[in-house]
């Protein structure tokens, strides 16, 4: 016990020093000890979904092995300041997304379920395509703050095909414009082939100068892609033009010229680049019609003399505008490049333009803003508007067998496997996409459903949980009447219970909210009964609200009476934080609930009080100890949780391990006597 105390000073303390940093620095202590142990802080960065050989970390994670195993307060401060907020956001659990350990362990069973299905074919026009592992297959994730999710084949190289057209496209645009480059080429879904040999004719839809009146329907399909390639750097040679492709594409996946510990650029695969030129018979085709219409610009080539020496043959003339435009697309499409590095691009995109890992402005947020609706409507070849409605997100797939998604302002997504469907498409990537949408709250469409069962990825699940009962137990209490009005509207559940199973109900009844019991009967609200068989009436009738209880009398349901365990009611009793943030602290409470240390401990870095209480003076430690969570019982006890909290009933900690038979935490809190 004397330990005990020790600890619960130590936080006031650190603040003496520095009080922003001594929330952060007292969530990590351990053991009473005023120091952090080196092993568990780099844990917890990785836990959030950083890595040690992220760039902007790196030299963070040198200066922690060259520590030593204990960092004092002091030491921590200056590491802290020197990261960027980076560490700061991770400590407090404010990366893109909060609770990497429960999303990945989501995307872990999605991955598994979805990695059984075989179908599909692999794409067979070319042999290298064709001979590629068709079981291969890999999930990457990269979100704006640059954590990454990666499982399967994430580190292999794969073709990127299809996949730059949407890279072509922004690169044309940070070349010459929206308006320069939608002259030669539209924006319409064109519900064709990608590889269709007609043209947009463009009457109606915006014709420029009236110059070009037929025009690729957009820059997803392969005329658009060979038109946006045959745009980019003319003046250039074609090693130059490869070359700044190839950075500019480096530069999206986190290649810097200036950092020696930075990714690769995209390596070329020449063969594939051979072979698409072989049989692309579709594509140069296309090439000479995008010149006929004059959409491609000339090079103002002089027909040079006939050479040829026989009489009835002359030198067959090639428009070379034509065979570099064919020449760079075909090198593009054959630029590998690995998942996680593809990941890393879309994130570029889902972070307006900004690459995560590198902070490098590689693209205006104009071109991204200009660029995603486009894949939205096109990317997905011929099942675009399927995949929108089922996905609802910016897509762009490819032959090669990957799947690019963007989700706009939290994270890039690369799926890779090589089957496709009829349409093109990796069969497990589509399947790996829906899976998302279908347990993610992503999909652009999805702000105005309230379906509990899905998940908000920008929120912890202890959060989500709290917003889902929160509001309504909260306002219940108070009397708010108007906001459970506004909750009805919203279609929110107001039966809903807490962690302890306690409803609005329960609340109102507990607080003689007479109009709020009312209210909740009108709305169809059925009592229920709490975690210790307790119903509403039995709060009604514990704090004298009469009224009350005659109301839930008339009601004719069969009430159990609830059953309280308080050993030692005139002992001893700890004080209750009271905090602000209400939402908070039920948060902190689910936490508890689910054992979820990693969640507590963002909480305690973000300030709030380790023995809050909630509506029924219910602690974090009451909800781990009636649930057995051992690992939080023992993380909030050494951060100096009071034991002798007690509930609105009176009962402890203890008495409620000992009431739900929880004997490890019960054995674990008895040892405090
Ligand atoms: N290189 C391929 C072509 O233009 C791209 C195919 C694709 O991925 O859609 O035919």
């Amino acid at each position: 016990m004397k330990k005990h105390a020790f600890k619960a000073n130590l936080l006031e303390k650190l603040k003496s020093i520095s009080k922003r940093e001594a929330n952060l620095f007292f969530s990590l202590c351990e053991d009473q000890s005023e120091v952090i142990k080196t092993k568990r802080f780099k844990e917890v960065l990785l836990n959030s979904g950083l890595k040690s050989n992220d760039n902007r970390l790196y030299k963070l994670f040198q200066n922690l092995d060259a520590h030593g195993d204990k960092i004092v307060f002091e030491d921590f401060i200056e590491i802290v300041r020197t990261s960027e907020l980076l560490v700061e956001k991770a400590l407090r659990g404010e990366l893109a997304i909060p609770d990497f350990g429960d999303f990945s362990k989501n995307l872990d069973s999605m991955f598994e379920d979805v990695k059984k299905i075989k179908s599909g074919e692999l794409a067979s026009y070319i042999p290298p395509l064709a001979e590629v592992d068709p079981d291969q297959f890999g999930v990457a994730i990269v979100t704006t703050d640059g954590q990454i999710y990666q499982r399967g084949d994430c580190n292999v190289d794969f073709s990127i095909q299809s996949m730059c057209k949407p890279f072509n496209y922004c690169f044309a645009m940070e070349k010459l414009g929206l308006e320069k480059v939608h002259k030669h080429v539209g924006q319409e879904p064109s519900g064709r082939q990608f590889d269709d040999l007609t043209l947009l004719a463009r009457t109606a839809i915006g014709n420029l100068d009236g110059k070009f009146d037929r025009v690729p329907f957009n820059p997803m399909v392969n005329a658009g892609a060979i038109m946006t390639a045959g745009l980019i750097g003319t003046e250039e040679s074609h090693s130059q033009r490869l070359r700044y492709i190839r950075q500019q594409f480096g530069r999206l996946i986190g290649w810097s010229p200036k950092d020696e510990f930075s990714t690769e650029l995209p390596r070329f695969n020449k063969d594939m680049a051979r072979q698409e030129n072989f049989t692309g018979y579709n594509n140069i085709a296309m090439g000479y019609l995008l010149m006929a219409t004059g959409n491609l610009p000339h090079t103002q080539t002089k027909l040079h003399n006939d050479i040829h020496p026989d009489e009835d043959e002359f030198d067959f003339y090639t428009e070379p505008a034509v065979t570099e435009a064919l020449k760079l697309y075909f090198s593009i499409c054959s630029l590998e490049m690995t998942s996680v590095e593809f990941a890393t691009a879309a994130a570029t995109l889902a972070n307006s333009g900004v690459c995560p890992i590198t902070q490098d402005r590689v693209l205006s947020q104009k071109t991204v803003r200009n660029c995603l609706p486009v894949l939205q409507t096109s990317g997905m070849y011929n099942a675009s508007g399927t995949f929108f409605q089922q996905v609802g997100l910016p897509a762009k797939s490819g032959v090669g067998g990957g799947v690019l998604l963007i989700v706009p302002r939290l994270m890039g997504i690369c799926i890779f496997s090589p089957r496709l469907d009829k349409q093109g498409n990796s069969v497990r990537g589509l399947e790996m996409a829906k899976r998302l949408t279908s347990k993610y709250l992503v999909h652009i469409f999805d702000g105005t459903m309230t379906d509990t069962s899905r998940l908000d990825p920008k929120l912890p699940i202890a959060r989500w949980l709290a917003n889902s009962c929160g509001e309504a137990i909260w306002a219940a209490s108070n009397g708010n009447i108007r906001t459970l009005e506004s909750l009805v509207s919203q279609q929110r559940d107001l039966a809903e219970g807490d962690y302890d199973f306690r409803t609005p109900l329960h609340l109102a009844s507990a607080e003689g909210q007479l109009e709020v019991v009312k209210f909740l009967l009108d709305q169809g609200v059925k009592p229920r009964a709490d975690r210790w068989g307790g119903y509403p009436i039995s709060d009604a009738r514990n704090n004298n609200h009469q009224k009350i209880v005659d109301i839930f009398e008339k009601l004719n349901i069969n009430y159990t009476e609830p059953f309280h365990l308080v050993e030692n009611p005139k002992g001893k009793s700890d004080k209750i934080a009271k905090f602000d943030d209400e939402l908070m602290v039920i948060e902190l409470l689910f936490a508890a609930t689910r054992n979820d240390v990693e969640g507590i401990r963002h909480l305690v870095a973000k300030g709030v009080p380790i023995n809050a209480g909630d509506y029924d003076l219910r602690t974090a430690l009451h909800l781990a100890s009636a649930e057995g969570s051992l690992e939080v019982v023992k993380y909030l006890v050494s951060h100096g949780h009071p034991l002798f909290v007690r509930d609105r009933w009176g009962a402890t900690p203890l008495d409620e391990a000992k009431r739900e038979k929880r004997s490890s935490v019960y054995n674990f809190l008895k040892t405090f006597k």
